[in-house]
């Protein structure tokens, strides 16, 4: 079987179960668990920012921001793609009982110029009062697009003169730092909150982590209780990403380059209509269905025991990761060349 329907599919490695076994544990919801301790302040200084906090999900971890960052009946601003409004089960809305603003941006990516547009005026009390902007990179839905630096920094600067909190979804943060190259710290200075994912590149069973700074991480414990988030000796969890930040980092650009060759692969082809382009682990396509049907293609990849995942719309997407081999990959593109 060669599944390809999302990172989050992976397995541990024993040396990452073996990590885990070794763990040293203790309460984290006394904050006595030693491994979580030293996860989260291994990631704190990463990014240099003052703390993090463990979560058992990526989900958990952007409502939690949400949460404090907002109240009742204010709206955030987040592009149409965004992962917070279209993949948390509406959240937003049970959560914190506020609105979205959507943007009609780029692959999941919009620009100073649309977010400025989205503000609604703080003194017009007949809108929604605009209090968040929240961005994803990579993004999912845009197909592992990367921001560029600028755009975050205008950004940036957009929140700092309408006093604005700004929030990174970042659970493909990691494979935007591989490869752009990127510094944690550079993220860490622009904003005000960040999640982090250790279950989908880096290949952990289980965790995120929101990183911020002492007042939000403190208040984020509260609202992370509230949710049900706190969790006893998840140091064995968190031996996990010790492991993976140590280990598995330097081989998503082994993803990213397989990830280009499927897409070298599909441009050829003549099933394909198009792809979108290939920055790093996602690789979204579009089928054309004069030269085969929709069903025709869900069979042959049936036949061939291989699974990718439809995002609606025409469009199929494939994600590479820790368990898809060099055999898999070799096995995948001569079926691709098959198909033709
Ligand atoms: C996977 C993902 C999350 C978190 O999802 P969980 O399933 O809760 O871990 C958040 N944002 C983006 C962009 C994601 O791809």
């Amino acid at each position: 079987m060669i599944n390809l329907i999302s990172d989050t599919v992976t397995k541990p490695t024993s040396e990452m179960m073996e990590a885990m076994l070794q763990a040293r544990v203790g309460d984290d919801v006394f904050k006595e668990d030693p491994t979580v301790n030293a996860l989260e302040e291994k990631l704190a200084s990463m990014f240099g920012v003052q703390a993090a906090l463990f979560f058992p999900s990526g989900t958990m971890a952007n409502q939690t921001a949400i949460k404090l960052h907002t109240q009742p009946g204010e709206q955030l601003i987040c592009d149409k793609y965004a992962h917070i409004y279209n993949y948390e089960g509406g959240g937003v809305s049970f959560n914190s009982s506020v609105s979205c603003k959507l943007i009609d941006g780029d692959r999941g990516m919009m620009t100073a110029e649309q977010v400025e547009a989205a503000i609604n005026p703080p003194d017009f009390y007949h809108s929604p009062l605009s209090s968040l902007v929240a961005i994803e990179n990579t993004t999912n839905k845009g197909g592992g697009a990367c921001w560029n630096l600028t755009a975050l920094q205008q950004i940036r600067e957009l929140c700092d003169d309408h006093q604005l909190a700004y929030h990174l979804d970042g659970a493909r943060l990691w494979n935007a730092l591989v490869a752009k190259d990127q510094e944690p710290k550079t993220y860490g200075k622009l904003f005000d909150t960040i999640s982090v994912c250790l279950s989908k590149g880096l290949g952990c069973p289980v965790g995120s982590v929101l990183l911020g700074s002492k007042e939000h991480i403190e208040k984020a414990i509260r609202i992370r209780k509230v949710f049900g988030g706190g969790m006893r000796q998840a140091g064995y969890l968190a031996a996990a990403g010790m492991y993976a930040l140590d280990h598995h980092m330097d081989r998503l650009k082994d993803d990213h380059q397989r990830a280009k060759d499927i897409a070298d692969v599909l441009k050829q082809a003549a099933f394909v209509k198009k792809i979108e382009p290939v920055e790093t682990n996602i690789l979204i396509f579009e089928i054309e269905e004069k030269v085969l049907q929709e069903a025709e293609f869900i069979k042959i990849l049936e036949q061939h025991q291989i699974r990718i995942i439809s995002m609606g719309e025409g469009k199929w997407r494939m994600v590479t990761h820790l368990d898809y081999t060099k055999e898999q990959h070799q096995q995948l593109l001569s079926i691709l060349k098959q198909i033709g």
